[in-house]
């Protein structure tokens, strides 16, 4: 199993002694504590590069921790090791016999899955077993906007390096707003954006879908989700009357073909017209060293002679309050899509503003081509989105589906919206 150190638990018995010795001696950073009600315990985090000390205050005399201290005093109570699959580690271990006070796992802080292995198999050291939650919440987000009913769905998450992601922004500025894991990748999702309105109903780009190899999967930590999500709120791959892409990445369009039966590519939104722009297309299909990675063949050239492609050349609306705005910059022909409705504006900024932590001007990706074009476009728009209250879908952040990007003394910041 590969494990790495996530952080080293330690039995306080005055918690002001501590914090002075770890925040004012040490100048460590001590985190909000959290409670911990069903082992009686409140912990302080204190960050110290990839891992983390752990402070545990026992908020009870009877509690774990306060025997601990009672019986043997404040000192070292555990060491947290992160896995990434938990009950293949403990399956491991029961085969080699070692003795484990969980033989399953079970829920521990922040949504994480833990196991205790016990100290006398492990040399006099309590470990504890810990493997991050997924945190993408497959939940849809449904808001009305004028006449139109937008849902956020989501096909689940994607890992991509944290540098790459935030270009020339060094990552001790980054990693504070989305936390890497031990291979430098950071938690993202894909959320595609149904349209229904009178005129029927749209998917503004559908993920990366299911084809992508074990290979792929792994580097970019897939597990694909659309086709439950759509299931739980009472659709199929078949709802669809449009497909429209804001480029043809993989993480934006390659759920749009899929292998039947026999194996053969075939669209898998086969009722949809899918509204691709040209010059797109010639870029996607002709792609050169540099975006080779992203513009798989068999994500997109299967529709072709399936049928279903009708192409646009410049930016227009695609039907009625809904307008395809190219920004250029990320790829040459990366569109932005404008929903309005009822004297109301939505945005889906797709890879402009992939993620919350986007929303500074000069935070941009490394993956753009064009990054000064994207800086010149985005500097406008936002300025635009916060005066003109935009309602903007953020397409890859793992938490927050759409929110309003505010700015207060110079700061900006999303108020998220939940639907
Ligand atoms: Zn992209
Ligand atoms: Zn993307």
């Amino acid at each position: 199993m590969k494990a790495v150190l996530d952080h080293v638990g330690i039995a306080v018995g005055d918690l002001e002694l501590a914090t002075d010795f770890y925040k004012n001696a040490l100048g460590l950073e001590v985190e909000a504590p959290e409670e911990v009600s069903s082992q009686q315990v409140r912990t302080h985090m204190i960050p110290v590069g990839q891992a983390a000390l752990e402070l545990l205050e026992p908020t009870a005399p009877d509690s774990p921790i306060a025997r601990f201290v009672d019986k043997r005093g404040p000192g070292l109570h555990h060491v947290t090791l992160r896995v990434e699959d938990i009950r293949a580690a403990l399956a491991q271990l029961k085969e080699r016999g070692v003795r484990l006070i969980d033989a399953e796992p079970r829920p521990g802080a922040e949504g994480a899955l833990v196991a205790f292995i016990h100290p006398s198999a492990a040399h006099g050291v309590l470990i504890e077993l810990s493997q991050r939650p997924e945190p993408t919440d497959l939940r849809p987000v449904r808001i009305t906007l004028g006449g139109f009913t937008l849902t956020s769905v989501n096909d689940g998450p994607l890992r991509l390096d944290g540098g790459a992601m935030f270009g020339v922004v060094p990552r001790v500025l980054w990693e504070r707003r989305l936390r890497p894991d031990d291979r430098n990748r950071i938690p993202l999702a894909m959320r595609p954006l149904i349209v229904e309105a009178d005129w029927g109903r749209m998917l503004i780009d559908c993920g990366a879908g299911d084809k992508m190899t074990p290979r792929q999967v792994d580097i970019y930590g897939l597990n694909p989700g659309l086709d439950g999500v759509l299931d739980s709120i009472g659709l199929t791959t078949e709802s669809f009357d449009i497909a429209l892409p804001t480029h043809l990445h993989f993480d934006h369009f390659g759920g749009a073909t899929r292998r039947n039966e026999s194996g053969a590519l075939v669209p898998r939104f086969p009722r949809a017209s899918h509204l691709i722009r040209r010059a797109e297309w010639e870029d996607a299909t002709h792609p050169h060293d540099r975006n080779r990675a992203s513009y798989l063949q068999d994500d997109f050239a299967p529709l072709l002679p399936a049928g279903v492609v009708v192409f646009f050349e410049d930016d227009h609306a695609v039907r009625p309050g809904v307008r395809v705005v190219r920004t250029g910059g990320h790829t040459g022909q990366h569109q932005i899509v404008y929903l309005e409705s009822g004297g109301r504006t939505a945005v889906f900024t797709a890879d402009l503003i992939p993620t919350t932590a986007h929303i500074d001007d000069a935070w941009l990706m490394g993956y753009d081509l064009f990054p000064m074009e994207t800086l010149a476009f985005k500097k406008r728009f936002i300025r635009d989105a916060i005066d003109g209250e935009f309602l903007i879908f953020f397409e890859h952040d793992p938490v927050v589906a759409a929110g309003y990007i505010r700015e207060k003394d110079g700061r900006r910041y999303v108020e998220p919206v939940v639907g």
